[in-house]
């Protein structure tokens, strides 16, 4: 089964896709299906970009299976999920990796966004990546994924709503107010780079979640200068090396690109990178729980500017 269906309920787009359960599950390296010779490659790879075997979007979505009712709206699933791989190293990571290959990273996802983006129907690219078994990442080979919704999803919509709302109230993208403020206010930045921020933000929803902000106003990766994905090629390494210090170990999280909808009325939201970590300590998961799933509300149990402190004195290797 693979369709969308409409929750009318709460207005939003659910991925049924059945097929995902048969996923397979973190290998040995000898066995790793991402890594060269393995099932996926043949051959040896620096980066590369297949589509996700088990997707829940993809170009060639199947009818849907059943008629839509009055309530019980369904859709095709179209769309794409692709598997981005950074490396052919099975034991390095976003931490690890040389600054060059995540810049070469930084021009796939621009290239993946770009080429997705001529597909008319497509209405938000969403790279992301799934970092440990807490979060459920089924393959430890270092490795990211990119959603292409027919759909803008949720909480983006909300993120959208917010920035339109304030710039009605204000005459100004929030985002680059929320960037000024905190560089002023200066408690809560972990790194400081030339064009991107990397901070806890005041209203963080994760006891270590970091937000990377460019301090420009730009909306995709495409618009960004060669100086600028260089300078959030280090901030990323920066970032993620930090956490892995953090406890020594590496460090689970999930990470969350945001660039503007395509296709859409809207393309001029601010980018940004939003990582959440599911850690609230070295042995302690802080959990998607009732009031968190049920109600959106996250409690976060620490202080985003203590927290800042604590990432800003992480040593880092770069
Ligand atoms: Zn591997
Ligand atoms: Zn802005």
């Amino acid at each position: 089964m693979l369709e969308l269906r409409h929750n009318p309920i709460t207005d939003e787009w659910i991925l049924v896709s059945s097929d995902r359960q048969k996923r397979p599950v973190q290998p040995a390296t000898s066995t790793c299906p991402l890594c060269p010779g393995g099932v996926e490659f043949d051959r040896d790879y620096d980066l590369a970009v297949f589509d996700n075997r088990f997707p829940s979007l993809k170009l060639d979505a199947p009818p849907v299976e059943h008629p839509a009712d009055e309530i019980f709206k369904n859709a095709p699933s179209f769309g794409k999920c692709e598997v981005v791989m950074y490396t052919s190293n099975h034991n390095s990571s976003m931490s690890r990796m040389p600054i060059g290959q995540i810049e070469k990273l930084i021009y796939v996802w621009e290239d993946r966004t770009r080429e997705l983006a001529k597909e008319e129907k497509i209405k938000y690219i969403f790279p992301f990546e799934n970092r440990g078994k807490e979060v459920g990442a089924t393959l430890s080979h270092p490795h990211g994924q990119l959603y292409a919704f027919p759909f803008i999803p949720k909480r983006i919509q909300a993120m959208i709503d917010a920035e339109k709302k304030y710039r009605k109230e204000h005459g100004k993208c929030v985002i680059c107010d929320v960037v000024d403020s905190e560089l002023k206010a200066h408690e809560r930045i972990v790194y400081e780079g030339n064009h991107f921020v990397a901070v806890t933000p005041y209203f963080a929803r994760f006891p270590y979640e970091v937000h990377v902000y460019p301090k420009r106003h730009i909306s995709f990766f495409m618009d960004m200068t060669p100086q600028e994905k260089f300078d959030l090629a280090v901030i990323l390494k920066i970032v993620t090396s930090k956490y892995d210090s953090l406890f020594d170990e590496e460090f689970p999280y999930m990470m969350a690109i945001f660039q503007s909808p395509v296709n859409s009325a809207m393309e001029d939201f601010h980018f940004h990178i939003e990582f959440y970590p599911p850690k609230r300590d070295k042995n302690k998961i802080k959990w998607m729980a009732s009031v968190e799933t049920g109600t959106w509300t996250f409690i976060n149990p620490t202080t985003p500017s203590d927290i800042a402190k604590q990432l800003k004195d992480t040593p880092y290797i770069i």
